[in-house]
């Protein structure tokens, strides 16, 4: 694609990549948009693939897809391993392994992050965490199929296990999901199951803060707790979980220490930078913070590197949070500056970011948000957030797809339309667990297998 044009590389086609990216389409320039995944992913509504609310595609756009029109740019499914600064060399692998080798003159690093389980990483096999469509859909199948296996046990301790889910974690995931988590629960299943009663479902929200919502307003975390309460979400706050295995989670808090019985437990905690901003910290000097975040320059750029950026959740600038806007708005700036940079422009004055806000839903019509300058809670919080996540989204299609799912699950059938448990990959993990002796589990990384779950939980299939 080289043809004397100064050539751009954006790693992650996330919120800051697909923004740099599309920025750059009237500048002349030739841009590559490397991403390990093939599609654009809206992290925000992931809770609502989660339980089945909507479908994946919805919400994960082809990457090549969203720049067909532009025509300075091209999309590549490879996984980034190695940035060459001294030659200016992305190093990359393709799907089949592969080698890719893509020279720049301007770099645009936006890998994102992933879970953090600080320090205490032997908790990822027991509490997955979502952060990718695989991470939602697995936690999909592994939420519903608990649901039915409370159908078939016999042993009401046994089943009030199955219908025990532990959220860790009470930030706008967590909370989004236990409020999810109530709603299938106690509006969805009910009328669906024969033998167990799914409203006796205990959906517990831990968090080491003294409130749900941490970064939000007092008013706000005290509508979301009596709100999550309401729905009958047991909320336990300066807890922090201590122990857990794939039966129980040990916790400790206010009270104490307890071990709870519960077959899931979902990690909705701590994020951890981009191992690529520890390598660009390591290639440039700059510093790294306890999350892995990379310092970077007012301009984005990294030190000694003007013509490397960083942006969105695996840097550390003017204290910005992890979410969204600051990937969006870095993203178009650094756009900005790479086009000034090229036609002679006037170089814009470092990145500044615009608040809008903060909005967080917790069920079924209700919501938080803070924005321009006032709180709002309620059906009005919710219209709010729901307007503003569709608005977000990439495509009409998956925007009309994304109202009516939403329209029709909560407001006509309270259904939930995307409710499949998939089976893949499972027999080996189960069969592993089999010979250990240990009860069934969903593993991360596999899909659960009903069949071999009823099979190890108690020989063979019981209904009451
Ligand atoms: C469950 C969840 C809910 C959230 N809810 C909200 C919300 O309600 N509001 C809000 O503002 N923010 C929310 N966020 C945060 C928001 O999604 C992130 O802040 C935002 O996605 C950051 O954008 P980014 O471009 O930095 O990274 P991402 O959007 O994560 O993009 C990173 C991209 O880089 C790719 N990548 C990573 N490593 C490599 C590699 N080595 N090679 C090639 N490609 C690579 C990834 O595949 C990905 O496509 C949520 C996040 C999660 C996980």
């Amino acid at each position: 694609m080289s043809n004397g044009r100064h050539r751009v590389v954006v790693v992650g086609g996330g919120f800051g990549g697909l923004n740099a990216t599309r920025y750059l389409k009237d500048a002349p320039v030739d841009v590559t948009i490397v991403d390990r995944t093939n599609h654009h992913l809206f992290q925000p509504l992931l809770y609502q693939v989660a339980a089945g609310l909507i479908s994946p595609g919805l919400i994960a756009p082809a990457i090549r897809a969203t720049i067909k029109k532009q025509r300075n740019a091209r999309a590549l499914l490879g996984e980034v391993k190695d940035l060459d600064l001294a030659n200016k060399v992305v190093k990359a692998l393709g799907p089949d392994g592969r080698p890719l080798d893509l020279e720049y003159d301007s770099l645009v690093v936006a890998a994102g992050a992933s879970h953090s389980y600080f320090g205490k990483d032997e908790f990822a096999e027991f509490a997955p965490g979502m952060k990718t469509i695989e991470d939602a859909r697995y936690l999909r199948d592994g939420i519903l199929s608990k649901f039915e296996m409370a159908e078939m046990a016999t042993d009401p301790v046994e089943r009030a296990e199955w219908l025990t889910f532990v959220v860790i974690g009470a930030g706008p995931t967590g909370v989004e999901l236990a409020g999810q988590l109530a709603e299938l629960a106690h509006l969805v299943l009910p009328q669906e199951y024969r033998t167990v009663d799914t409203t006796e479902a205990r959906i517990i929200l831990l968090e080491g803060a003294p409130a749900v919502l941490p970064p939000f307003d007092e008013k706000l975390q005290k509508y979301t707790k009596a709100h999550l309460e309401k729905m009958g979400v047991e909320i336990r706050v300066n807890t922090l979980a201590t122990d857990m295995n794939h039966e129980s989670i040990t916790v400790k808090g206010p009270n104490g220490v307890e071990t709870i019985r519960a077959r899931t437990r979902i990690w909705a905690a701590g994020v951890q930078a981009s191992p690529l901003a520890k390598m660009l910290a390591e290639k440039t000097g700059a510093e790294l913070d306890r999350a892995g975040r990379v310092s970077v320059n007012p301009d984005c750029s990294l030190p000694g590197h003007p013509e490397v950026f960083a942006i969105g959740d695996m840097v550390s600038l003017n204290k910005l949070p992890g979410v969204a806007q600051p990937a969006m708005q870095e993203g178009k700036y650094v756009a900005k500056l790479i086009k000034a940079r090229t036609t002679g422009a006037p170089i814009p004055p470092p990145f500044k970011y615009f608040d809008k806000g903060s909005m967080a839903t917790i069920g079924h019509k209700a919501a938080v948000a803070d924005a321009f300058g006032y709180k709002f809670t309620g059906f009005i919080a919710y219209l709010m957030w729901g307007f503003i996540h569709v608005a977000y989204l990439v495509g009409w299609g998956n925007r009309l797809g994304t109202l009516y799912n939403w329209a029709h699950s909560l407001w006509f059938s309270k259904s939930r339309g995307h409710r499949i448990i998939t089976f893949e990959r499972t027999m080996v993990e189960l069969d592993e667990n089999r010979k250990k002796g240990r009860a069934p589990v969903v593993l991360p990384g596999s899909k659960p297998s009903l069949a071999d779950e009823i099979d190890a939980a108690e020989g063979a299939p019981k209904t009451a």
